[in-house]
C-alpha cells in the first residue's frame, strides 16, 4: 500500500519485547524500563495476526527487534510463525549478539535469513562502559556463531560516537577484510536526555570516509551508502539519519511490543492494535500508513527526537 506521499510501504520492524539484558547508554535509561504487565503486551498470536494483515497490505520484509529479541522465551516460535506468513519474503533479526552463540543455528532453522548484530567497540572496557556491564566476549562469540550458521548475510551495526569510538573506525572496518560480514556505521540519534553524551558525540558518518581514504564507493543500498575496502570480503555501509535524512524513500512501519504502530520513528504518532481482531487491525494499519508524515523535524543535540519513547521501546 502507498502512503499519502506515494511511498510504497513494504518493510515492518516488529519489536517483540521491551526488555533487554544490556543498558546501552544511548538507548536505554540506566534504571532500565518499567516492567509492564503481561496483558499489556502483544501475544505471539497477535504478532502473527499483525504480520498477516501487514502482508495483505503489501509488507514483504519483517525485521524482528526489541529490546533484545533473544531474551524473549518464545522467540524461535515467533520467528517460525512470521516466516510462514504468506507474502512475507524476508525475515531478519537485529540483536546485541550476546545470547546468540547458542541460538544462531536454531534461528536460522526458524526462518531468519539475515542477521544484524550491534557492536560499538572492540575494546572490552569500552564495551562494558557503553552497554553498562555487557561482556565483549559474549558479543564476539555471537558474531562467530552467526557466521558459522550460514545466514544469507551478517551485518554489524556500530553507532558512531565522537570521543568514544571514532578512533576505532579503521579497526571495525578492517573486520570486513577478514570475515564475510558487512559493517555499518550509524549516526547517533538524540533519543535520551540523560545519555551522558554531549554535543561532540554527534558526528556525521562522513567521518568514516575521511578515516578510510582507500575505500571504493559502490552506490546506495536502501538507507545505506555502500563502500568497500580494496580486496575486502564484506562491504561498509553508512547510515545518516541526522546529516542526510532518507525520509523521501522511507518504506517502513514499526510495531512496538505493546501493540502500537508507529508510522515514523521520530514522530509521536501511534496507532494501538492491542486486543483487536484481524480486520480491525488492518483498518488501523491503513490509517497509520496514510498518516505517515512526509518527514521528521530537525534532529540534533539541541533538537531531540519527538518519538515519545526511548529506542529500546521502539526497536531502532
Ligand atoms: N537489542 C538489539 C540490538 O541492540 O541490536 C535490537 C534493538 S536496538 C534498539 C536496535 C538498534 O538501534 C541497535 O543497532 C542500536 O545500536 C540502535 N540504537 C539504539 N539507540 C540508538 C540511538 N540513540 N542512535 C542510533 N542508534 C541507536
Ligand atoms: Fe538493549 Fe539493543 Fe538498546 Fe543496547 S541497543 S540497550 S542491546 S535494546
Amino acid at each position: 500500500m502507498k502512503d499519502s506521499f506515494g511511498r510504497e510501504i513494504t518493510y515492518l520492524r516488529l519489536s517483540v519485547t521491551d526488555l533487554c539484558n544490556l543498558r546501552c547508554r544511548y538507548c536505554m535509561p540506566k534504571e532500565g524500563v518499567c516492567l509492564r504487565r503481561h496483558e499489556e503486551m502483544l501475544t505471539e498470536e497477535e504478532m502473527t495476526d499483525a504480520v498477516t494483515v501487514a502482508a495483505e497490505l503489501g509488507i514483504r520484509k519483517v525485521r524482528i527487534t526489541g529490546g533484545e529479541p533473544l531474551v524473549k522465551k518464545n522467540i524461535l516460535s515467533i520467528c517460525k510463525n512470521i516466516s510462514h506468513v504468506p507474502g512475507i519474503e524476508e525475515v531478519c533479526l537485529t540483536t546485541n549478539g550476546t545470547l546468540l552463540s547458542n541460538m544462531a543455528a536454531d534461528l536460522k532453522a526458524a526462518g531468519i535469513q539475515r542477521i544484524n548484530i550491534s557492536i560499538d567497540t572492540l575494546n572490552e572496557e569500552k564495551y562494558s562502559e557503553i552497554t553498562r556491564g555487557g561482556r565483549l566476549k559474549d558479543a564476539l562469540c555471537g558474531i562467530e556463531a552467526a557466521l558459522n550458521a550460514g545466514f544469507e548475510k551478517v551485518k554489524l551495526n556500530t553507532v558512531l560516537i565522537g570521543g568514544f569510538n571514532d578512533d576505532e573506525i579503521k579497526a571495525l572496518a578492517e573486520l570486513t577484510r577478514e570475515k564475510d560480514l558487512d559493517v555499518r556505521f550509524i549516526e547517533l540519534m538524540p533519543m535520551l536526555s540523560d545519555s551522558g553524551f554531549g554535543e561532540d558525540a554527534f558526528i556525521p558518518v562522513g567521518t568514516v570516509k575521511e578515516k578510510l581514504p582507500e575505500v571504493i564507493f559502490l552506490g546506495r543500498d536502501g538507507v545505506a551508502e555502500l563502500m568497500k575496502l580494496p580486496g575486502a570480503k564484506g562491504n561498509i555501509g553508512l547510515i545518516s539519519p541526522i546529516s542526510c535524512r532518507f525520509c523521501a524513500s522511507c518504506n517502513r512501519l514499526r510495531l512496538t511490543a505493546d501493540g502500537k504502530i508507529k508510522p515514523c520513528l521520530h514522530s509521536p504518532l501511534e496507532y494501538d492494535i492491542k486486543g483487536l481482531k484481524r480486520e480491525q487491525m488492518k483498518d488501523k494499519m491503513k490509517q497509520a500508513i496514510l498518516a505517515k508524515p512526509e518527514s521528521y523535524g530537525k534532529l540534533s543535540y539541541a533538537d531531540r527526537s519527538c518519538a515519545g519513547r526511548t529506542m529500546d521501546r521502539i526497536g531502532g
